[in-house]
């Protein structure tokens, strides 16, 4: 069991349970599971072949990442959030069936040019308050007559974001929802607006479509909420081997800088991960890592490929593997150590840590791929 180097394990069976955890959040919606950026890092070819079926839709940031999961054979309906960003994508989009999110006026400019041949199902984005991309609410339903009216569009959904979901007393919040009411009042049309925040914590949010990203990879998106409490199971455990194991004596510095000493004579352990495969470097004094299932700091600076742990009071031997986060280890705590949040975490580990699935409804077998 124990491999050889650093690697994440990719759960597809808590994927799936944390979707089963949406549609029981978000009952009758239409889900459209968010697999931009790798799929938050978990890779993005293995993710949407285990959710292609059950999510009505996946959605992607940028054209390219749709068109790569196309050329993967990927057939779900694919929803590009932030657009085309010029001809060549919008070009894309007709040619892979990517439904474009339509959130500039230059965007709108590029489909005018296009001839009645294509055809494509749009998103309108409404900026609510959270000024990031999108059109003023107030005249939002003639854009979306003007743009509904288009040779090249074929059905045109409206969409929003929320901005502070995350915290459940935020006013914010139902201003935005009020806005977005007003402003689509009377059209005939789809609508979606909420993240996985607004899936958990704004049951008004809900609407047609929901957007959950963060919660299907397993970590909290509600600010003072842990995962397990809202029934989200881990989908990535990140690991590594214990490569050395070693007697340090009282008052000995460990690492670069040689900012912590032994207070004692202490056994010292060191963990093949360091800021190369995507553990922070920034991790605040006291963070953990799971040693054989238990608990221990890590001591000393995190080196590129290396982290040093304390191993008193654990019995412990080259070659046993240390969980840096996921299985035991909540990601929400590693953040927390790290002054960040999970999604940089996950969107942080990088190429050269090798992601291996999981997929205890298929009998567990193991496989590199995504
Ligand atoms: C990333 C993203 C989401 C998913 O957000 P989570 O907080 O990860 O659930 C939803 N909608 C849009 C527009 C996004 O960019």
């Amino acid at each position: 069991m124990p491999a050889a180097s650093v690697q994440a394990v990719i759960d597809l069976a808590a994927l799936r349970h944390n979707l089963e955890v949406v549609r029981r959040s978000a009952p009758g919606r239409r889900i459209m599971a968010v697999v931009k950026s790798q799929a938050y890092g978990h890779g993005e070819v293995a993710v949407a072949r285990a959710l292609e079926g059950r999510a009505d839709a996946l959605a992607v940031a940028r054209a390219g990442e749709g068109v790569a999961l196309r050329e993967a054979g990927i057939q779900a309906p694919l929803v590009v959030l932030e657009g085309p960003g010029g001809p060549d994508e919008l070009s894309a989009c007709v040619r892979f069936g990517l439904q474009p999110t339509l959130h500039h006026a230059s965007q709108i400019e590029l489909l005018r040019g296009l001839s009645g041949q294509a055809s494509l199902d749009c998103w309108l984005k409404c900026d609510t308050g959270m000024h990031r991309l999108g059109f003023a609410p107030e005249g939002l339903g003639g854009l979306w007559r003007e743009v509904s009216a288009l040779p090249a569009v074929a059905s045109l959904r409206l969409m929003t974001h929320l901005a502070c979901a995350d915290d459940p007393r935020d006013p914010m919040t139902g201003e935005q929802l009020a806005r977005m009411r007003a402003a689509c009042a009377g059209l005939p049309a789809e609508q979606s607006i909420a993240n996985s925040a607004g899936i958990l914590a704004w049951p008004d949010s809900h609407a047609d479509w929901v957007r959950p990203g963060l919660m299907l990879y397993g970590a909290s998106p509600l600010a003072g909420r842990d995962a397990a409490g809202l029934d989200l199971r881990p989908v990535m455990t990140l690991s590594a081997p214990l490569i050395a194991v070693k007697a340090l004596g009282a008052g000995e510095p460990v690492g670069y800088g040689a900012t912590w000493r032994a207070p004692e004579d202490m056994p010292l352990g060191v963990a093949g991960i360091g800021y190369g495969d995507g553990y922070p470097r920034e991790i605040a004094p006291g963070a953990q890592v799971l040693v054989n299932g238990m608990r221990v700091p890590v001591v000393g600076r995190v080196s590129m490929d290396m982290i040093a742990l304390d191993l008193r009071g654990v019995e412990a031997a080259v070659g046993d593997r240390v969980v840096l986060w996921g299985e035991g280890l909540p990601v929400d705590e590693v953040a927390a150590w790290a002054g960040t949040i999970p999604y940089t975490l996950f969107c942080g580990v990088t190429a050269r840590v090798p992601r291996r699935y999981r997929d205890e409804s298929r009998g567990g077998e193991d496989g590199q791929g995504g």
